[in-house]
């Protein structure tokens, strides 16, 4: 199979490069031309046009910020649903809302391409590695298909279901990864306002029950070891809250702890942290709380 790229930005460039490592060619678009020369450097060949690309290829991967990107590159003129041949496969990789997965989905079968949601979990140093994990959703005649596309760029691939179970899936984890930046955030500034040793308090909490992945695989290499450099940018972290909180409420389902962690990331993002990783937002709640910043 051929496939498509669009989107080579912090997650796009490196699951683009775990593609090539495995002997699969790759055609590439972004709109910015730095991660379309990168990519091109590791063997990718880069498309002018989206509609350019898509005649290229059987399969179209999107890996966009968010909904308003993909619906952008899938719905203009010259787009995914105007330039990919009917019996193609569309997956998209980002992380968007229900309602947009959902008119994903529609949009695409009225034009015969068989659409897909495979949204990435864990941290961007997995994928890096190869390491990632797909939350996939597929009509099931497809699944085997994809999933053995999916396995060159992760090592797990879990079948969630129809299209659209994907974003489903996605946005509840996110809901709890997001969550959990903020309580390890609250915890870590408590702990240094009652003069707690922090290397000591680190071995205690991923040594019990209190531990969670965020605290766990990133704060030690990220803000905890002063590197701001996104990772994850907190920006998009707020995107996916937003989104969770969102769905939620269509659904008349109270968050008590995503809406308030979903505040904290907006002030944060208001104060400068937009553009840092997401466990910045450790600092932004330090300084909130006129503590110094904290380090291993
Ligand atoms: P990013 O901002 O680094 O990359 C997005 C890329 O899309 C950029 O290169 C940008 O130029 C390109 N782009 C934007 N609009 C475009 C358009 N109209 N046409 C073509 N290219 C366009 O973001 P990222 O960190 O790679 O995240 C991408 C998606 O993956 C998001 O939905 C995010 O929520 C999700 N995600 C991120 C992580 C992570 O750790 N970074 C982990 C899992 C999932």
């Amino acid at each position: 199979m051929k496939i498509g790229f669009i989107g080579l930005g912090r997650m796009g460039y490196s699951l683009a490069c775990s593609l090539l490592r495995n002997k699969q060619p790759v055609v590439a678009f972004d709109i910015n031309t730095e991660v379309t020369q990168k990519i091109q450097s590791q063997g990718a060949v880069v498309a002018g046009t989206i509609a350019d690309l898509c005649q290229k290829v059987d399969v179209v991967l999107t890996m966009l910020p968010g909904p308003k990107e993909v619906m952008q590159v899938v719905t203009m003129k010259g787009g995914i649903l105007d330039s990919l041949p009917a019996g193609s496969i569309f997956l998209d990789l980002s992380t968007v809302d229900v309602k947009t997965v959902d008119k994903l989905s529609a949009l695409s079968s009225a034009k015969g391409i068989v659409f897909g949601d495979a949204p990435v979990g864990r941290l961007a140093a997995h994928a890096d590695r190869g390491e990632s994990l797909f939350m996939l959703g597929i009509e099931q005649k497809m699944r085997s298909t994809v999933e053995s596309l999916l396995y060159k760029m992760g090592t797990t691939v879990i079948y969630c279901g129809e299209a659209g179970a994907g974003v489903r899936t996605k946005l509840i984890n996110n809901l709890m990864v997001l969550s959990y930046c903020q309580i390890n955030s609250e915890a870590l500034v408590l702990a240094k306002a009652l003069g707690l040793d922090i290397e000591r308090l680190f071995q205690v909490l991923t040594s019990t029950t209190a531990v969670n992945g965020q605290l766990k695989e990133k704060w030690p290499e990220k803000v905890l070891a002063g590197d701001l450099t996104p990772g994850f940018n907190l920006s998009l972290g707020l995107k996916d809250l937003t989104l969770a909180c969102q769905s939620a409420k269509d659904k008349n389902i109270t968050l008590a702890v995503g809406e308030v962690a979903r505040e904290s990331m907006s002030q944060a993002a208001e104060s400068g942290y937009s553009d840092k990783d997401t466990s910045s937002l450790t600092d932004f709640w330090a300084t909130k709380n006129g503590i110094g910043f904290i380090r291993l």
